[in-house]
């Protein structure tokens, strides 16, 4: 494949934005090369700048669930483009989207867009802080709630100390309220609560990791943290940015009939634009500002165009009766024709999956939390991308994260992808 129009337009992006990029994951620093420039994209294919067509497994990190360049989200789009792009003042297709949010998703009474998976994590931190009263929260190694303060937190000397800041700007003071856990590992929460008597406020968690690669919940560790949330007086907030329409119509909550205290959502909710969502029952979301104390707000939160390609999104998932069996099923199919082709050529790995969300770990042993996920081989993992890459098969450029599959996909594009697996495992 011949790359030459992106590297020019990425030396020129260098000059002028900062790694050329606007995210740093975009910049390929984990794999090496050059990122691809994208000119356009449809259905299941991206096409860059330099005319070359790739396969997607990124679909914008998920939100393209039905695929690029979607007719209904298009054309909702640009007909709300015709009457105005933002006005900061109420419009009628934010309760249309927020009704039908709220139908789709169990144990929610109301919902408040923003902008970001970011701003949702972060606002539904201040509410359960609000409600509770407490400062203190619990997160888990390895799952990514976006870039705020209180999210850029590693692990201090020991599991019941504070954490650390993980980034230069993230204060101590900040750092000392955020306590790290080990996914999947319910005694370590335990002994976090049992250290930090009566002092936190919130659990929160993605309920299948995606950000580690995918890490689904083993069985009963949901069920656990609710128990304990419980006992404690602590909320747990499921971080469903990726999750949330992507896993059931009423993502992680539905699929493991466990109920959260508070969801976030991104990503799909958007329809490709940018959106987040919290939500909870009355008795939470009503200590939000205007009707409680707890202060959040946004000039072009509930944005026409964003609601407009959001619940033409929605609307979709709400009638396709299949969609998320069909994902499913697509996804089973490609797991089991990679496995194939990794075996056929003797390369050790872990393929995790869990229903449209999949990764492949080049690991034999079973990936279950941050640190066996950060055990695969990386020098296999750069080789398999670049590999794919050539195919024509674009896969995210870090191990960490998440394959999402489109509907868009066609059974031809699995087979294709399977072929270029076959072929690249030869050279790993
Ligand atoms: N939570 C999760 C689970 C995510 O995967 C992400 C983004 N990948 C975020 C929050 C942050 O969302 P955004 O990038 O829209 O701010």
């Amino acid at each position: 494949m011949n790359y030459t129009r992106s590297s020019a337009l990425f030396a020129q992006a260098e000059k002028v934005i900062p790694g050329g990029v606007n995210s740093p994951v975009r910049a390929f620093k984990g794999v090496g090369g050059t990122p691809i420039f994208v000119k356009e994209a449809k259905g299941a294919y991206l096409y860059d700048e330099d005319g070359n067509r790739f396969i997607d497994y990124i679909n914008s990190w998920g939100p393209m669930i039905l695929g690029h360049a979607y007719q209904p989200v298009v054309d909702a789009v640009v007909e709300k483009a015709k009457k105005g792009t933002s006005f900061g003042m109420p419009t009628e297709i934010e309760t249309q989207i927020a009704e039908l949010a709220v139908s789709m998703v169990p144990n929610i009474d109301k919902i408040r867009f923003v902008n970001s998976g970011t701003e949702a994590c972060m606002s539904a931190v201040r509410l359960a802080r609000g409600f509770t009263k407490k400062d203190k929260i619990i997160k888990f190694a390895g799952c990514y709630h976006g870039h705020s303060d209180s999210f850029l937190i590693q692990a201090g000397s020991g599991a019941s100390t504070f954490g650390t800041p993980n980034s230069p700007g993230v204060t101590q003071g900040t750092a000392k309220d955020t306590l790290l856990a080990d996914y999947n590992n319910i005694e370590n929460v335990k002994e976090l609560i049992e250290a930090n008597k009566n002092e936190i406020a919130c659990i929160i968690i993605e309920p299948v990791a995606g950000n580690m690669g995918c890490v689904p919940p083993i069985p009963d560790f949901l069920k656990q943290l609710r128990t304990l949330c419980d006992t404690h007086n602590i909320l747990l907030i499921f971080d469903e940015v990726m999750t949330g329409f992507r896993l059931a119509k009423g993502g992680a909550q539905e699929l493991y009939s466990i109920k959260a205290d508070i969801v976030c959502f991104g990503k799909v909710i958007g329809g490709g634009l940018p959106v987040g969502a919290f939500a909870a029952r009355n008795e939470i979301m009503n200590e939000l500002a205007p009707l409680g104390p707890v202060y959040q707000a946004g000039t072009l939160s509930g944005n026409p165009l964003a609601m407009a390609a959001g619940l033409a999104m929605l609307v979709e998932l709400n009638e396709d009766g299949e969609v998320f069996n069909r994902l499913a099923e697509k996804t089973t199919y490609l797991h089991k024709g990679i496995a194939e082709a990794l075996n056929e050529n003797k390369v050790e790995h872990t393929i995790n999956r869990m229903g449209s969300m999949i990764s492949v770990h080049f690991d034999a042993k079973p990936v279950i939390d941050f640190k066996t996920a950060a055990r695969g081989n990386n020098d296999t993992f750069k080789k398999f991308f670049h590999g794919m890459l050539n195919e024509g098969i674009y896969i995210a450029p870090s191990a960490f994260e998440t394959w999402f599959i489109t509907d868009a996909l066609s059974y031809d594009d699995l087979d294709f992808t399977i072929e270029a697996v076959k072929k690249v495992s030869k050279i790993l």
